[in-house]
């Protein structure tokens, strides 16, 4: 057979992996132990920290769909990010972007600070701040495209192949569009990572990570510390991204209508300041979003007219978009970077990376698109009559 296509590869996973009883969804396997065959004889699987058959399964689907050849399952995307600081030592240099998810950002400038590698953050968008990063020879550098919060976008096959003539390793954060919009292995980079708690699973009921390597030996080194330091996923939750996987491609095509209509109703919204959605076109990623990605994705954030008083009255104002942390559900979702998943950053780092107090993020989920539209209109009005009453 031909190579299958995304949407076959998500659906498939698993089906045929029950070689006893035929399950047509690969069963869950939540023995912490397998017996050996006999004396210094053992099966696949031993011990479920090292190998687990669920998760095996779940690493091997996303490898398939990431076109790599190693598929690791760590306990939580967090984890999936310092599974790659384990290839560090206190002499390696790392690039992180200035605007990446807030924890990541937290992660590496506080082992930083313990010398436990060497740390240069950088706007990746900067040419020459960009250059003087790498000829600093880095070990590693960061990717994070489109970037959480304001969907900055990253070249990635530039980057990888300036970031492979210095000898710097790429790894990718492809948690904001996962592999049915963006496969960065195959633009060069040679680590693709998710936290899988969002699009992939997509119920917002797992906490998860997946990290894919490009090549077989990375792969296993990788998989070597996954079991040393004990940040494999469960059998549980790899059930459960499993199943939300087969769903990946639909649920996508309609986050993806639905946040087309979002992105274009708030650009035409008198409360808005400035909306961040690569779909538009002038967005300055919006020609590298239509090369390098197959949509544009369904996180945006935009700018309030009012400061804080008017996003407090906004989300006081709003019923179906819930107030959450978290993205890639099916449920939409609204947040305040600055003090929930960026708080992590202190307030400068966060001005310099362009987070303000005005910024909302949102997670545009797949409730009928009329009733989203309707109650931003709603909340986003509400916000204004607070501003003019001023
Ligand atoms: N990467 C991105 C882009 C994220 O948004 C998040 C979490 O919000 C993470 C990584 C970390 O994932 P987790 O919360 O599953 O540890």
């Amino acid at each position: 057979m031909t190579a299958k296509k995304i949407a076959t590869t998500a659906v498939r996973a698993g089906i045929n992996s029950d070689k006893h009883h035929g399950a047509v969804v690969a069963p869950i396997h939540l023995s912490s132990t397998y017996s050996l065959k006999g004396f210094n004889e053992k099966r696949q699987f031993d011990y479920s920290r090292t190998g687990n058959p669920t998760r095996a399964t779940f690493g091997q689907a996303i490898a398939e769909l990431e076109q790599g050849k190693v598929g690791i399952v760590t306990s939580t995307g967090m984890s999936a990010v310092h599974l790659i600081c384990q290839l560090l030592s206190t002499d390696d240099l790392v690039v992180i972007p200035h605007d990446c998810y807030g924890g990541s950002f937290r992660l590496f400038t506080h082992l930083a600070k313990r010398d436990q590698f060497k740390l240069i953050v950088v706007d990746q968008n900067d040419e020459a701040a960009l250059v003087k990063a790498l000829g600093e020879k880095p070990k590693l550098v960061l990717v994070e495209t489109p970037s959480n919060p304001l969907l900055r976008l990253v070249d990635i096959e530039k980057l990888a192949k300036a970031c492979h003539e210095v000898g710097a390793l790429v790894a990718v954060d492809n948690t904001f569009l996962s592999p049915v919009l963006q496969q960065p292995l195959l633009l060069g980079a040679d680590i693709v990572f998710h936290s899988t708690t969002k699009y992939i699973n997509g119920h917002s009921d797992v906490v998860g990570g997946v990290l894919v390597t490009k090549e077989q030996e990375l792969g296993e080194k990788l998989a070597w510390w996954a079991n040393c330091i004990g940040i494999t996923g469960s059998a549980f939750d790899s059930f459960l991204a499993l199943r939300g996987l087969k769903t990946l491609p639909v649920r996508i095509k309609q986050h993806q209508i639905n946040a087309n209509a979002v992105a274009n109703f708030l650009t035409e919204h008198s409360a808005i300041e400035k909306v961040y959605f690569p779909g538009l076109a002038d967005h300055p990623g919006h020609e590298l979003a239509k090369r390098q990605q197959s949509d544009f994705g369904a996180m945006m954030s935009f700018e309030i007219k009012g400061g804080v008083a008017a996003v407090k009255t906004l989300f006081d104002n709003l019923e179906l978009f819930t107030l959450a942390q978290s993205l890639g559900g099916v449920e939409s979702l609204i947040s305040h970077p600055s003090t929930m998943t960026h708080a992590g950053m202190e307030i400068t780092a966060q001005l310099e990376a362009g987070i303000t107090q005005s910024l909302v993020r949102l997670s545009v989920g797949i409730e009928d698109i009329d009733d989203i539209l309707s109650d931003l209109n709603h909340g986003l009005n509400a916000s204004q009559s607070i501003v003019n009453n001023n």
